[in-house]
């Protein structure tokens, strides 16, 4: 989806839509998109630069930080964006016009690109833990087992040392 600024009929100009999982790569190995990435969203052209802003949301399978086995995130993610051309960029930076907290993008000055912004939002927005629920109780670091699908035991098999001997105790009674 892209929005061209030399057609546009109107500022603010409202826009909505809606990508397929192809459209958009993550290109993360372990994460990709479950269903249609929706936005909605508004372009404001002003002197110097093009506001965009707006909302997405996705919905996102990833690997649970625990266990490894999948977590799906549901992703809703405000976000603002200003776009700017090399030129007035390097002016609007002289005269500290810019904004920081706006992420500021580089354009030739024509044209949005909306699917390469909302990729770009996805990414900087994805947790860096996921889970598969809640309380997952993750593999266990002895035998490997998933520990919310088996009792694997390991913990109740090892005997603290401290009560050793007073096991030697009992079966010496
Ligand atoms: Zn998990
Ligand atoms: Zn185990």
């Amino acid at each position: 989806m892209v929005i061209d600024l030399i057609t546009l009929e109107k500022s603010p100009f409202p826009f909505a839509g809606s990508f397929a999982p192809s459209e958009i790569d993550l290109d993360i190995e372990t994460t990709r998109l479950k269903n249609a990435v929706k936005v909605e969203g508004e372009l404001t052209k002003r002197i110097v630069q093009t506001d965009v802003k707006g909302e997405i949301f996705a919905e996102v399978e990833t690997e649970c930080s625990r266990c490894l086995l999948a977590a799906e995130l549901k992703l809703e993610i405000p976000f603002e964006a200003a776009f700017i051309t090399a030129e007035n960029y390097t002016e609007a930076k002289e005269t500290e016009l810019k904004e920081d907290d706006l992420d500021v993008s580089i354009f030739n000055g024509d044209k949005i690109n909306v699917t390469e912004l909302v990729r770009e939002q996805i990414l900087l927005n994805l947790p860096e833990q996921a889970f598969c629920r809640e309380n997952c109780r993750g593999l266990c670091e002895k035998c490997g087992a998933n520990r919310n699908l088996i009792d694997c035991n390991c913990e109740e098999k090892e005997v603290d040392p401290r009560w050793q001997g007073l096991r030697e105790l009992k079966i010496t009674k």
